[in-house]
């Protein structure tokens, strides 16, 4: 399949990708009950002629499709993630969710039909390439701090063949559409959690010094905790420690007698990352004590770092300049401090996450996670080609 043709054959079937998206987007599931969408998806995969399996990981599905060119071919893997979130939408779109309090806000309805034109566009194509590629329809990627990832992982979806390259992108309304954003190296963060219980004394509003007071002694340790950045981490680190929830108390005239902390760690250095735990229990400790209460700390573990393999971002630039030209392609020298559980895919294989520019003159300026996000769907042809040619150039590639 040559350059051309990638491009002709997204051309022809674009209209099917966009409907394809709204029904998704009408359809929002949240992860871990992506059930309506798997089966979308897998009835499709089957009209294409695919291997398909159904309830991998969860709700998960995988297709295989076998190359049937010249040659030996490597394997390689395309994955899509399919859940929605627990947010209400505010677009007013005619194919808005029909799901109360559920809504396709971080753009997975995109990626979910973008793969689904891929497999569509490579499984009318399969003479001209050998080799396998595996489709991944991935739930709960927003299920963290475990996340879908591995339990598709766990499903041995990397294995039986192995699988030498992992791509996926993801819709990015910071980049214009028609650009594509790639980075070696890191692109996302791990990203922990923390909670902290701070055990104090209640009693009488008006009797301080007979009590402990839980709201002051976990105030106290929120702003510790801010000394963490400024005065331990390397100042060239990438590095976040925010407390997104403080609860404590019952009643404006009672003194509460204990508070719960609930935050995100945010690093790119494993053993940065790792010096975490110990650090975050010992500050709220030593503050409680110097109050006389007590500090219970739980730090959990979440998506690793994001690394691309400087090869595997090779091979999406070329396809970049080969089907968009390459004034499409942005070099992004800086990471994003958002996680993504496409991570633990790159722990089995060489792989890539790129950046699919979503933001048209018709797009709300809302980020993504927001009631209000919507991206300009001309995206969805760009973001099938580039990954279309992307796998092609990769599947040629010798085995290293
Ligand atoms: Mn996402």
């Amino acid at each position: 399949m040559h350059t051309l043709e990638v491009r002709t054959a997204v051309q022809a079937i674009e209209q099917e990708i966009v409907s394809w998206r709204r029904h998704l987007h009408a359809h929002p599931e949240l992860g871990y009950e992506e059930v309506e969408t798997a089966t979308f998806v897998a009835r499709r995969l089957k009209s294409f002629g695919l291997q398909v399996e159904e309830g991998v990981g969860g709700t998960g599905v995988v297709a295989w499709l076998r190359g049937e060119g010249k040659g030996e071919g490597l394997c390689v893997a395309l994955r899509a993630d399919m859940d929605a979130l627990p947010v209400t939408e505010e677009t007013g779109l005619p194919f808005a969710s029909r799901n109360q309090g559920k809504m396709h806000a971080c753009g997975h309805d995109g990626h979910t039909a973008i793969l689904l034109g891929v497999a569509k566009v490579l499984s009318e194509h399969r003479q001209s390439f050998a080799g396998t590629v595996k489709f991944f329809f991935q739930p709960a990627e927003e299920c963290a701090p475990r996340g879908g990832a591995l339990d598709m992982i766990d499903a041995a979806v990397m294995d039986n063949p192995k699988v030498d390259y992992v791509f996926a992108l993801h819709l990015w309304p910071e980049l214009p559409l028609g650009k594509i954003g790639v980075k070696a190296g890191a692109l996302m963060s791990a990203s922990d959690r923390v909670r902290i219980r701070i055990q104090g004394k209640g009693g009488h509003g008006a009797a301080p010094h007979q009590a402990i007071d839980a709201v002051v002694v976990a105030s106290h340790v929120v702003a510790a905790l801010q000394t963490v950045a400024s005065r331990q981490v390397d100042p060239l680190e990438p590095f976040v420690l925010t407390i997104g929830s403080f609860h404590a108390g019952q009643r404006y005239n009672v003194i509460a007698p204990y508070a719960e902390l609930d935050g995100t760690v945010r690093t790119q250095n494993e053993a940065l990352r790792s010096t975490m735990p110990n650090r975050i229990t010992s500050i709220a400790q030593a503050v409680a004590e110097a109050w006389g209460a007590e500090a219970q700390t739980n730090y959990e573990y979440g998506y690793p770092t994001l690394y691309n393999e400087p090869h595997a971002v090779e091979a999406v630039s070329k396809a970049v300049a080969e089907v968009l030209g390459e004034e499409a392609l942005v070099e992004l020298t800086r990471p994003s401090m958002g996680g993504e559980d496409f991570a633990y895919f790159l722990n089995h294989a060489k792989g890539a996450m790129f950046w699919l520019g979503c933001h048209g003159p018709l797009s709300p300026d809302a980020p993504i996670h927001n009631g209000k996000f919507d991206f300009d769907e001309g995206s969805l042809a760009v973001g099938t080609s580039v990954l279309v040619q992307a796998t092609l150039n990769t599947l040629r590639l010798q085995r290293t």
